[in-house]
């Protein structure tokens, strides 16, 4: 017997509904969802209901992906082993799980804006900090990926501030002028090139920066002595649809591209 999802919920997960439901009700009940949601009977546009959208989409990913995967999540319920540790830029079309398929209990990701790893410090960047050291001393991750990307805003804040203490930010100036050494070397190495493309060489460079600041952190370093764990920087062009990854090298040669 298939119990159909209550019209009013109490909370997202109050579903009452264990059985196994097929794909396509519950997807053409989605798509009916979203179409609704975008359109009014006369074509115009209906005022965004974000409880609605939230709703929706926990339901679907309660039906399609969790009650799907009994093992998997009963697995999860004992605790969390992810190989990897990402960093990834805030930037709504980046998500890294979606970019890379990464399933719950694959990755411990830290997302903030232009995917910037600070330097090893104990009063500044505890956030950054804390979340390095749970992923290597306590979650054992294998590899601390840092995952740059196409038309980053951060990245280009980066390239546009002057940087001359004359801040127009609260926080945003502050926070990517970890990369400026990126910055330094696009301008040195690039003065002539547009400055679109520069943004681009400089997405990767701050990758490489990153790498570089992960070094400073003490138990990262002893990690990589002794190869319990590895660093690899990433570029996500998500206007091409490519994927290049590379080692330390703190170059641009990618292990591989996509
Ligand atoms: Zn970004």
């Amino acid at each position: 017997m298939r119990k159909s999802i209550p019209t009013k919920l109490t909370t997202f997960g109050d579903l009452g509904c264990s059985e196994k439901a097929s794909l396509e009700p519950v997807a053409a009940a989605k798509i009916d969802q979203i179409t609704a949601q975008l359109k009014n009977s006369d074509g115009s546009s209906s005022p965004f209901d974000p409880v609605e959208r939230m709703k929706t989409g926990f339901i679907y990913f309660k039906k399609e992906k969790y009650d799907k995967n009994p093992a998997l999540h009963a697995e999860l319920a004992k605790g969390q082993s992810p190989k990897f540790m990402v960093f990834a830029c805030s930037d709504s079309r980046v998500c890294p799980s979606h970019v890379l398929d990464f399933q719950p209990g694959d990755a411990f990701v830290v997302r903030n804006v232009a995917n910037m790893v600070p330097p090893y410090d104990k009063v500044k960047h505890t956030g950054v900090g804390s979340a390095v050291e749970y992923a290597v001393l306590h979650l054992k991750v294998e590899y601390i990926v840092v995952i740059g990307h196409s038309s980053c805003g951060g990245i280009k804040g980066l390239m546009s501030f002057p940087f001359d203490g004359t801040n127009s930010t609260d926080f945003i100036e502050n926070w990517v002028k970890i990369g400026l050494p990126a910055k330094s070397k696009v301008l040195a190495e690039f003065p002539n090139l547009p400055f679109p493309e520069q943004c681009a060489y400089c997405e990767k460079e701050a990758v490489n920066v990153s790498l570089g600041n992960l070094l400073s952190y003490p138990f990262v370093r002893e990690g990589l002595v002794k190869k319990t764990l590895g660093l690899k920087g990433g570029y996500y062009d998500f206007v091409k649809g490519t994927f290049e990854l590379w080692g330390l090298e703190f170059g641009l040669s990618p292990s591989f591209s996509v």
